[in-house]
């Protein structure tokens, strides 16, 4: 028997059964049932964050290192099951579901003590006997929108430093994964967090979502999903002159050279286009290869690709689990068609696999003799799928990097510091990675991208305080 999980608003978990949370390996298995919360959900939320801002943003650092410490506390000793449960609902596989869950925890860890690290600045004014202070407050009611690829991850990632600087959320997780939210959501509340500071709509994001960017109210926003909804949430809050952050998607480069180790290159580029199906904002999209090791590399990857076990995401010896649903899959198998009609040869996979149950599994493909400038090289796919775009040297390497309207992560595979050391400063990118996957980053590092792909301040790491505090510039004359 599934539970039913509920909404929680001004401390209260309320709502009737609206949606169910299907296992893409196996879509007869249902995950649970989830309230479903209108637009008058949504203002109630809005105005039990607005009346619990005050308490909250004075209540000091112990009061919030103890909920984000003993958040963080519990999230690791339930590793195993979260990770399962979030593998279950999402579909990545057991180990990057259990090593998300884990990654959730040290966020939060890593909040807590930020909680404890917040300092101001005082200076002498300009006026003789006037002291200045530029100190930092909470923003007031965040409103925090996030997707399906990181069920957990990324809502620590925006919880755990609003909490951390005083503010009061209102939290609408993606609708695919709303068990990883819940179950966030549960252990802060037991943790101790006060009514209202924390409030949990789930619900569609056209309802619900659109409350939230409508309400005057909410003071800020950070928002992590598709450019589309992206452009929505900039527009709603430019109305409303509040803050907001955006962080969307990347058709990120990985470069391969010809003086490169081929070893390192090949598992850079499957696990940073392949691992969690292709689905990371980070993924490495475009695989960007000299003329010199272009057809080893190719037959080097198609050698591992064909090796790689898709299935299940619960069976432990699963690499690469399914698709997140139906509406991803299609988008993938288009993008597929697209790319053969456009010209580029498929060298590798793009078939539906069928395993023992219903499930959404796709061979992960891999394009070659594509150009820049088709549609698989410029437009976000978002599943296992990649192109090959062969370029004659680094120079071409680094123009064909940088010619895209994203600018999230990018990657370059060789052993000459000469080119490596160019191209950290000139790729047009948030993050570049020398030798290492385009996906993959650290927790207490600032997080985000340039160009299409991102709005904003920084997320993570000291930097998310950039967008959860406002300065305020003190000015006192002690006579
Ligand atoms: P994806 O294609 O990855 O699902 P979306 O941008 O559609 O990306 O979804 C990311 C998040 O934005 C989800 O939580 C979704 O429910 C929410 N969302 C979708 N439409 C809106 C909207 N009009 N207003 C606010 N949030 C929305």
């Amino acid at each position: 028997m599934t539970v039913l999980r509920k909404n929680l608003i001004d401390g209260e978990w309320l709502g009737e059964a609206g949606s169910r949370n299907i296992n893409p390996s196996n879509t007869n298995d249902i995950v649970g049932e989830y309230a479903s919360a209108g637009p008058e959900q949504a203002k109630q939320a809005i105005a039990a964050a607005k009346a619990a801002f005050p308490a909250w943003s004075r209540s000091g650092p112990l009061a919030r290192h103890a909920v984000l410490k003993k958040t963080s506390d519990e999230i690791m000793a339930r590793k195993d099951e979260i990770g399962r449960s979030l593998a279950r609902e999402e579909g990545k596989t057991l180990a990057e579901g259990v090593g998300e869950t884990i990654r959730a925890a040290q966020i939060f860890d890593f909040f807590a003590g930020e909680t404890l690290r917040l300092s101001g600045e005082m200076v002498p004014s300009v006026r003789p006997g006037v002291g200045v202070e530029m100190t930092r407050e909470g923003v007031g009611v965040v409103g925090i929108i996030t997707p399906w690829n990181f069920p957990i991850a990324i809502p620590a990632w925006k919880v755990a430093p609003a909490l951390a600087y005083g503010n009061t959320i209102v939290f609408k997780p993606a609708e695919l994964v709303p068990e990883s939210a819940w179950t966030i959501v549960d252990i802060l509340h037991r943790a101790g967090l006060p009514k209202g500071v924390l409030n949990l709509v789930m619900g569609k994001g056209s309802v619900v979502g659109q409350a939230m960017l409508d309400d005057p109210d909410v003071n800020a926003i950070s928002f992590t999903g598709s450019v589309g909804t992206g452009k929505r949430v900039a527009a709603a809050s430019v109305e409303h002159m509040r803050k907001f952050q955006l962080e969307m998607g990347g058709k990120n480069p990985l470069v391969v050279l010809d003086d490169a180790d081929l070893a390192v290159a090949v598992d850079c580029a499957v696990n940073g286009a392949y691992f969690s199906t292709g689905q990371r904002c980070t993924a490495s999209s475009r695989l960007i290869v000299a003329d010199g090791i272009h057809d080893r590399f190719v037959d080097a990857i198609k050698e591992r690709l064909d090796k790689l076990v898709i299935g299940d995401a619960l069976d432990a010896k699963t690499q690469i689990g399914p698709v997140v649903d139906q509406t991803q899959l299609k988008q993938d198998e288009d993008y597929i068609a697209i790319g053969r009609q456009e010209g580029a040869e498929l060298a590798f996979g793009g078939d539906r696999l069928e395993r023992g149950a219903p499930g959404f599994y796709l061979q992960p493909a891999l394009f070659v003799g594509s150009t820049n400038a088709m549609r698989i090289s410029r437009e976000e796919i978002f599943g296992p799928v990649a192109n090959v775009i062969r370029v004659k040297d680094y120079d071409e390497a680094l123009a064909v990097a940088n010619d895209t309207p994203f600018g999230l992560t990018s990657g370059i595979c060789t052993t000459s510091l000469k080119h490596a050391t160019h191209f950290k400063r000139n790729s047009e990118a948030g993050m570049v990675m020398v030798n290492l996957p385009t996906a993959g980053v650290d927790f207490h590092v600032p997080f985000g991208g340039r160009k299409g792909s991102s709005y904003g301040p920084r997320e993570q790491g000291r930097y998310a305080m950039e967008f959860y505090t406002t300065v305020k510039t003190a000015y006192t004359f002690a006579g």
